[in-house]
């Protein structure tokens, strides 16, 4: 971790520590797109966690954000925006706002991101912090996700950060032609990365990586009660790696 001393205090110097993330955890480990490279360079993930987790913000690890859930692996981050070939003109919907670190990535990138959370506390936190950092080009909305935002809809990217059993077919219905869908489906304790794109002869699936998230709560995704069942596989400050 980068330390500077000023005025005879060792603090953190967070930028130098976002951009060797950058070389480490992304670029050594073949993420491509520049403008995903860019957005991960500017975007200040520190602010998106407990002051007490600060100083871990740029290691390649999920890190607890509260209500058992997990801001994402910045790998696995970088990788899920690759796969949705964003070039700026795009209207994106997110499912799992969490943190809001991953909606500031996908805002950088698009032209309007609408990002869904099914948790108040979550919800409330992550309005804040968007707000503090001026994305003025996100609409956040307190409700299951798995039913995907009809009234924004339809998108030309959709992004899922958390489980799901199977492919929500609301989220496929509000693709636009030419959309990607980018989510992770499996079981509770281990899925895959799953790049799905509506073209004219049907939906192209082709699967990206092994990986394990949090689960997707919600009609068409894990009842509420299964959520206990991932508690301790997932949320360890060991574990952390969403990519297997
Ligand atoms: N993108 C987030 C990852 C958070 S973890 C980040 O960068 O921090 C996944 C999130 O999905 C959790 O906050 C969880 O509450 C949320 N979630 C789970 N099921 C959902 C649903 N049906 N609708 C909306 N959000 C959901």
């Amino acid at each position: 971790m980068f330390k500077d001393r000023i005025f005879g205090k060792t603090i953190v110097n967070f930028e130098k520590a976002r951009h060797r993330m950058v070389e480490e955890h992304l670029i050594a480990r073949g993420i491509k797109d520049p403008r995903v490279i860019e957005a991960m360079r500017k975007v200040p993930r520190h602010l998106f966690v407990e002051e007490a987790f600060q100083d871990r913000a740029y290691g390649d690890h999920a890190l607890p954000i509260g209500e058992k859930q997990t801001i994402s692996q910045p790998y696995m981050v970088a990788r899920m925006t690759e796969a949705l070939d964003l070039t700026g003109t795009e209207k994106v919907l997110e499912i799992g706002t969490g943190s809001g670190y991953q909606t500031a990535v996908l805002a950088e990138l698009a032209s309007r991101v609408c990002s869904t959370e099914r948790v108040r506390s979550l919800f409330t936190k992550a309005q804040a912090i968007l707000n503090r950092l001026r994305y003025r080009n996100v609409v956040l909305h307190l409700c299951d996700g798995t039913r995907g935002w009809p009234e924004e809809a339809p998108f030309d990217a959709i992004l899922v950060t958390a489980g799901a059993p199977e492919i929500p077919s609301a989220l496929v219905d509000q693709l636009k032609p030419g959309g990607r869908l980018v989510i992770p489906v499996g079981d509770r304790t281990s899925q895959v990365l799953k790049r799905i794109e509506k073209t004219p002869e049907g939906l192209a699936t082709i699967s990206l990586t092994g990986c394990v998230f949090v689960p997707l709560i919600g009609t068409f995704g894990w009842r509420p009660e299964d959520q206990g069942s991932a508690d301790g596989l997932d949320h360890g400050l060991g574990h952390g790696n969403h990519s297997v």
